[in-house]
């Protein structure tokens, strides 16, 4: 379809710089970009298709910074419930070391279909073990069928437990074949142009599973060729005594030891600095991608976003792994984030505060991570927005729903505070992902029983 006409939204938020929201809004679109934003008098009144979304909230596509699709196979698997992460991880390693190819694909398939049916349309994914012939083809290949915008992480660990590493040695790889592999991936699929469906980007896993060395070659790679870098970095106290047992420094310092800041690296969780390291992050203008559900599964901590963001640190949010979430419902986590900032606030003394600078999290701050926050720290500047010459990337909300009822004085603030739903629509470079409620590139229970054979079989051994 070449051209696709959207009207009469009961409201359509744009998050552009002036933080419009347009009452009986539309967009019209041509070729998987925006060509024009506004009420009925400022667009065509024909295209190839009409979507007519009279009563429906219309937001641009959500952004997911950070997660782990294979791991919808290992969801609530009942040794792993009630562990902090390293003995969560040493649970979960024997099992993810089962994993063969169609089950990347798979997982692939089952974590989109969530995603974009949460109103997700770009999703980065972080794959770092290979076992049995895996490859990160098989997860593109999944995402193209689908249909979901991906950063493919080529994720890697080369630090077993014989050498001081957390992970067993069964799952991890040499550096000379991720170093290989990065290389060969980069040059088969990674597109930088504006509307690209597949990125490619290098993500050792943490500095608990790879060599400084690694990290050091990966990032010299990433920049021979021009793509981002992606790893785990201050999740857990833990993770803090090690960098520096192992390394003598705390896990920001050790990234600045190995060239791991710049403009085109981001962090996955990052709730372990103080006030001099995020103004190293502020600085070198890394991103951060915020995942509260798993921070709060895995008891990890809560991250300092407040004062990311007073400091102008890029924010955006991520699901993380569903095997610490476990959900790949992201506009659950942009209540979520809402909601945790506000504990924070709360167990620093906002009650007894009549201090008014101090400000809560707002649902239009959360929104705001959840899309221009994620395209920041993703290094995409065309997405996160409803504007002329981005892509056509949004969802829809049928608002009269058990869910938002008695909420409509702001339907905006509704898709936050209440009960996160699933949506009604979902476009993704003009084509329709979700229709009427419905994933429309996948069987969804053809899916779902395909999904609990592999989970059956992974956990079973
Ligand atoms: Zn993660």
């Amino acid at each position: 379809m070449a051209t696709l006409l959207v009207k009469n939204a009961t409201i359509l938020v744009t998050m552009d710089d002036h933080q419009r929201e347009i009452p009986e809004g539309g967009l019209f679109m041509r070729d998987g970009f925006i060509e024009a934003v506004g009420q009925a008098s400022d667009l065509p009144n024909a295209a190839d298709e009409v979507l007519d979304l009279r009563g429906h909230l219309v937001l641009p596509g959500l952004v997911n910074t950070h997660h782990h699709f294979y791991q919808t196979l290992t969801r609530a698997v009942p040794a792993a419930q009630d562990a902090n992460l390293f003995n969560w991880l040493k649970t979960l390693y024997p099992i993810w070391a089962r994993l063969q190819p169609d089950d990347i694909f798979v997982s692939t398939q089952t974590a989109l279909a969530e995603l974009a049916l949460s109103g997700c349309t770009t999703a980065s994914d972080h794959l770092y073990l290979f076992p049995n012939g895996s490859r990160l083809d098989d997860e593109i290949a999944a995402a193209k069928e689908i249909g979901v915008r991906l950063q493919a992480s080529r994720g890697s660990m080369s630090l077993g437990e014989s050498k001081g590493g957390l992970p067993p040695d069964s799952v991890v790889d040499t550096e000379e074949n991720i170093l290989k592999d990065s290389q060969r991936l980069i040059e088969a699929y990674h597109d930088p142009k504006p509307g690209s469906m597949v990125q490619v980007v290098l993500a050792p896993c943490s500095p608990f599973s790879v060599t400084g060395e690694l990290m050091k070659q990966s990032a010299a790679l990433a920049r021979q060729y021009g793509v981002h870098l992606h790893t785990h970095l201050a999740e857990t106290e833990d993770e803090e005594q090690f960098c520096l047992q192992k390394f003598g420094y705390r896990p920001v310092g050790y990234m600045q030891s190995v060239d791991w800041v710049g403009e085109d690296v981001w962090f996955a969780h990052s709730i372990y600095v103080n006030p001099e390291e995020i103004g190293v992050f502020a600085t070198h203008q890394c991103g951060v991608a915020h995942c509260p559900s798993s921070n709060m599964r895995l008891a990890s901590g809560i991250a300092p976003i407040k004062e990311y963001l007073a400091a102008g640190v890029k924010v955006g949010l991520g699901v993380d792994g569903s095997a610490s979430n476990d959900s790949s419902h992201l506009l659950a986590e942009a209540r979520q984030a809402m909601l945790l900032a506000r504990l924070k606030e709360g167990v620093t003394g906002f009650s007894l505060s009549n201090d008014p600078s101090r400000k809560l999290m707002t649902a239009r701050d959360a929104l705001r991570l959840a899309t221009r926050g994620g395209a920041a720290v993703l290094g995409r500047s065309d997405i996160g927005s409803l504007e002329v010459g981005k892509c056509a990337d949004f969802f829809a909300i049928k608002l009269d729903r058990l869910d938002y009822a008695g909420a409509l004085h702001d339907p905006v603030a509704a898709a936050v505070f209440c009960n996160p739903v699933r949506v009604d629509y979902t476009v993704i470079g003009g084509r329709f992902v979700v229709r009427e409620g419905q994933l429309a590139t996948a069987d969804e229970m053809k899916l779902v029983e395909k999904h609990n054979r592999a989970a059956k079989r992974l956990l079973e051994g």
